[in-house]
């Protein structure tokens, strides 16, 4: 059986209300963030002070060489990692002061993630590995956003497959799909075109788009490819666990 007949109810919107940028809280906001990675007796400074601010409604692109410390902090963005120092704020939370599954349910209900590998289950259809991030956030199989996300998307007609039979450039719209259609309030996306090739890139980039500007989905992309970023309204640049430009 389908997960998404397992899962069904009849809960509504398909699309997220219009979100204003600008609001006066930010989604994301960063002090002085400080990451130390130790290795036996090697202290890799990742982070060396990062002061970031995301308003509701931007796309962001962080971009800069590759060990300039984009994914330590998008990874400390998700909660995924503590910062050794400073101050990390998403849509208000201190990931510092939860408890472990707290932290959990907050990222299940308010950040999506895209990665590089798409990270699809292999044994299940598009469809089921869309369907099982709506049955783990635990609040049912939203028939109307699934729509909305499938069909903007363009992945509809490949839903019955697995993984295995779609190209990297419909397994990341899969992903992509995965990673929104609980609505978060945050998308975080690692190298989201690391492994297509331009016309796929070209394709995963412009629904990217157009997912922040008609779902008004907030979206911090890191990327090393200056052409993924340039689809981004904001650009932000690292150097050496630094941001050099914004
Ligand atoms: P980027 O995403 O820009 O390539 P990273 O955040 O992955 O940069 O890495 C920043 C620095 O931190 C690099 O020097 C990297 O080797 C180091 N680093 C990243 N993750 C770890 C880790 N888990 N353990 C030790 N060092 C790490």
């Amino acid at each position: 059986m389908l997960l998404s007949s397992i899962f069904l109810t009849t809960s509504a919107n398909g699309v997220q209300p219009a979100r204003h940028i600008g609001s006066m809280e930010p989604i994301i906001s960063t002090e002085n963030l400080k990451k130390i990675y130790r290795i036996g007796k090697v202290d890799v400074a990742a982070l060396r002070g990062v002061d970031l601010s995301v308003q509701e409604g931007e796309f962001l692109a962080v971009v800069g060489p590759s060990g300039c410390g984009k994914s330590t902090l998008l990874h400390i963005l998700g909660g995924l990692t503590p910062p050794t120092s400073g101050k990390v704020l998403v849509d208000g939370n201190d990931f510092s002061y939860m408890k472990d599954a707290e932290r959990t349910k907050f990222r299940r209900h308010k950040i999506g993630f895209v990665f590089q590998r798409y990270n699809l289950l292999p044994t299940l259809t598009a469809r089921d590995n869309i369907a099982i991030a709506q049955h783990i956030q635990g609040d049912g199989f939203n028939p109307h956003r699934f729509e909305a996300v499938t069909e903007m998307l363009g992945i509809k007609d490949k839903l019955g497959h697995k993984p295995y039979a779609l190209s990297g450039g419909e397994q990341q719209r899969v992903a992509i799909a995965r990673a929104v259609v609980c609505e978060p309030k945050l998308l975080l996306a690692d190298e989201p075109t690391g492994n297509l090739d331009s016309e796929n890139s070209q394709v995963v980039l412009t629904m990217m788009r157009t997912l922040n500007r008609d779902f008004r989905q907030t979206i911090l992309m890191i990327t090393h490819d200056a052409e993924a970023a340039s689809v981004a309204d904001r650009i932000v640049r690292m150097r050496d666990g630094r941001i050099i430009w914004d």
